[in-house]
């Protein structure tokens, strides 16, 4: 390397430490170096399991608190930030606390602009269960299976850090309807969410958002909302094929009530990868033995996959 060569160099890798936009070479995707293949299906089912281990986690309740902490213990090990988006909304039942955790890859240095920095896309799930008066539900599937796989996605990205900041994963509270879902009722972390990104600035806007619910039942069948974002869905498919797994991924015939709706709504073009055909859906059956280590890590590692050569390697900053 001559002089010069070598001060453009130091130039580059300043202007990297400082700018993400200036390191893309750094997100081209290299089969070898990709977090996906590391994504445990094992490992997925055990957060699943410390979920429904904490057991109801009804919005505005004690134990969604528990909940809350417990994320944030696990995500703060592998370097991630979390941020509570604390609000209160009007519900069938009276008012109720919803809190959103954001959360963002900071490594062992958080930088000062973490949470204003711009973000490719977002991946989210709801956290809070259902809250039934006649019985018991643990939800170990809804929501237990997918924030289990964001889980599982938050550690292997930690090993790459330069992906994992670029993404905000959310978990949403008050998925869930008090009665039915309606303007006012159900969806309200993601309704507050979306609202809050018009005051993000346009160039600071996601692109993408990926939401994933109910993904962990044994018999595995996501089938994505009819109405979905095309390219969206072409590029899921795409890394379902390259895994060898794209006969669990299908297109639905139906419109799903959802987390993404909101964020479609705000213009942050998102995707539902879901599988509705759920036997115990909002039954006491929702429990840890209806789900396998198995279909946790096909969604986890196709959407990751998806994330990291289809989305990554291509987003601007
Ligand atoms: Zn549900």
């Amino acid at each position: 390397m001559n002089k010069l060569a070598a001060i453009g160099f130091a130039v580059a890798v300043m202007a990297c430490s400082l700018s993400l936009s200036a390191c893309d070479g750094g997100l081209k995707f290299d089969p070898d170096q990709a977090a996906y293949k590391q994504f445990s299906g094992e490992r997925a089912l055990s957060y699943v399991q410390a979920q429904t281990d904490i057991g109801v986690r009804g919005a505005g309740s004690e134990k969604l608190k528990k909940t809350q902490r417990y994320l944030q213990q696990v995500l703060e090990q592998w370097g991630w930030q979390v941020q509570a988006q604390v609000f209160k909304n009007k519900t069938p039942q009276g008012e109720v606390e919803f809190v959103n955790l954001r959360v963002r890859y900071a490594g062992s240095q958080p930088a000062a602009d973490l949470w204003t920095r711009p973000v490719a896309g977002l991946v989210v799930s709801h956290y809070e269960s259902k809250k039934f008066s006649e019985f018991e539900f643990v939800g170990a599937n809804d929501p237990g299976s997918s924030v289990a796989v964001l889980l599982e996605m938050a550690r292997v990205l930690a090993q790459r850090p330069e992906a994992a900041a670029r993404i905000e994963l959310v978990f949403f509270d008050g998925e869930e309807a008090f009665v039915d879902y309606s303007d006012t009722d159900g969806l309200y972390g993601s309704r507050y969410y979306a609202e809050s990104l018009s005051q993000w600035s346009e160039k600071t806007r996601p692109q993408w958002g990926l939401l994933l619910d109910m993904v962990g039942d044994h018999d595995l069948a996501i089938r994505v909302p009819r109405d979905s974002p095309a390219p969206l869905v072409e590029k899921l498919f795409a890394a379902a094929e390259d895994a060898g797994l794209r006969k669990y991924f299908g297109m639905g015939s139906q419109r799903i009530t959802d987390d993404h709706v909101p964020l479609n709504k705000a213009g942050v073009p998102t995707l539902d990868i879901i599988d509705m055909e759920y036997a115990y859906w909002h039954t006491p059956g929702d429990t840890v033995d209806k789900l396998s280590a198995e279909s946790l890590e096909t969604v986890g590692k196709v959407t990751l996959l998806m994330i990291e050569k289809y989305l990554l390697d291509k987003s601007e900053l």
